[in-house]
C-alpha cells in the first residue's frame, strides 16, 4: 500500500476509535482502563466517579477527554520560517491545548488566549483552558516578529460533578477574602514562569493510591444557586502519614504552612507548569531544592481547611489549574 494510503487508513482508524464504553458484567474500572490504555484516575475524572468500585452494568463511560485528540488542525499557508502550525481540533474544559510550530529553526513569540499571554518555548505553546470556560470557539492570536496569525480553539464541555453546599463554606475563610487572595497569589507566584521545562514524559501519581475522593473540576454551588467555584485539583483520600512524592522533575517553589491549604509544597516544573500538594502533616523539602520524579516531599495529613485526611494535588499552567489526571497518560 502506498505510504499516503497507510497514513490515511491510520487517521481513519483514529477518527473512528471508540470514545465511549458500556460497562459489562465483571468489568472493573481498572480492567477497562487497562483495556483502553488509560488510567483509573482519568476515567474517574472524565466520568465524575468518586468511588472507583461504584460502576454498574450498562453504564456508559467516556474513555477519552478528546475523542478526536489525534485529529489536528493544520495550517501551512504562513510566511517563512513557519512551515506549519498544528493544534487540536477540540479541547475539553480544564485541559491543555498544545500548539506546535513546525519550522526549520526555533522562533520566538507568544500567543494571546483568553486574556493572557503564553510564550513559545521550544516551538510549542501550552494553552490552559479554564475549567469553567463556557464551551465555544475562542481566538488564539499568535504574535510573531513582523506578523500575527489568528487561530480558533474549540472548547467542549467536560463531564464534571457538582458539590452542593447546604451552608456557606467555612465562615472564617469567607470573612477573610484578602487573606484568601494573598494565599492564592503566594501559591501562583512560587514558581518562576521563565524557567525551562524540567519534566520529561508522563507524570507519576504523588501517592500510591487510586482512592480519588474528589476529582478535578467538581463544580461548587450553594443549595440550588449558581456555580461559584470548582475543585482546582485531585483529592486522594489517604491516611495521615502517607508518603507524598514528586510527580515529575522540578525545583521546590514553596514549602510552608498556609491558612487554607495547610502545610503546602509547590514544585516548579518549568515552562510555566507548577504543581501543588496541600494539607500535609509534614513537609520534607526546602524552597529551591531540586527534586526528581519519585522523591519524597512530605507526608499526607489533614492540616488547613480540610474535612478529613487527604492529599490535594493540583497542576497550574501560568496560574490556571488544569486536570492533573491527564498528565499521567498524556503529559505535553
Ligand atoms: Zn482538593
Amino acid at each position: 500500500m502506498p505510504r499516503s494510503l497507510i497514513v490515511l487508513a491510520g487517521l481513519l482508524a483514529l477518527a473512528f476509535a471508540q470514545s465511549t464504553y458500556t460497562v459489562q458484567r465483571g468489568d472493573t474500572l481498572f480492567s477497562i482502563a487497562q483495556r483502553y490504555g488509560t488510567t483509573v484516575e482519568v476515567l474517574q475524572a472524565l466520568n465524575g466517579i468518586t468511588n472507583p468500585g461504584q460502576i454498574r452494568v450498562g453504564q456508559v463511560l467516556k474513555l477519552s477527554p478528546q475523542p478526536s485528540t489525534a485529529l489536528l488542525n493544520r495550517r501551512t499557508d504562513l510566511p517563512a520560517p513557519i512551515e506549519a502550525l498544528e493544534w487540536p481540533r477540540q479541547t475539553v474544559q480544564g485541559n491543555v491545548a498544545v500548539l506546535h510550530l513546525i519550522t526549520a529553526q526555533p522562533v520566538s513569540g507568544q500567543v494571546r488566549f483568553l486574556g493572557a499571554d503564553y510564550p513559545i518555548q521550544q516551538n510549542r505553546v501550552l494553552l490552559p483552558v479554564p475549567a469553567l470556560q463556557d464551551p465555544g470557539v475562542y481566538p488564539a492570536v499568535l504574535l510573531l516578529e513582523g506578523y500575527t496569525v489568528r487561530l480558533d480553539i474549540r472548547v467542549v464541555a467536560g463531564s464534571f460533578g457538582r458539590y452542593i453546599l447546604q451552608l456557606p463554606p467555612d465562615r472564617e475563610a469567607l470573612l477573610q477574602p484578602e487573606k484568601l487572595r494573598a494565599e492564592r497569589k503566594k501559591v501562583v507566584e512560587s514558581c518562576d514562569w521563565n524557567r525551562s521545562q524540567q519534566w520529561q514524559g508522563n507524570w507519576h501519581k504523588p501517592v500510591d493510591s487510586n482512592r480519588i475522593t474528589d476529582p478535578f473540576g467538581t463544580r461548587r454551588s450553594y443549595d440550588k444557586g449558581v456555580t461559584y467555584s470548582f475543585h482546582e485539583g485531585l483529592d486522594y483520600g489517604v491516611p495521615v502519614g502517607t508518603p507524598v512524592r514528586a510527580p515529575a522533575d522540578g525545583l521546590v517553589g514553596l514549602a510552608e504552612p498556609l491558612f487554607v491549604r495547610g502545610n503546602g509544597v509547590t514544585i516548579d516544573h518549568g515552562d510555566g507548569v507548577c504543581s501543588g500538594f496541600w494539607h500535609l502533616s509534614k513537609i520534607l523539602v526546602r524552597p529551591g531544592q531540586v527534586v526528581k520524579a519519585g522523591d519524597l516531599i512530605g507526608l499526607s495529613g489533614n492540616t488547613g481547611l480540610s474535612n478529613g485526611p487527604h492529599v490535594h494535588f493540583e497542576i497550574r499552567i501560568r496560574g490556571v489549574p488544569t486536570n492533573p489526571a491527564l498528565w499521567y497518560w498524556n503529559a505535553p
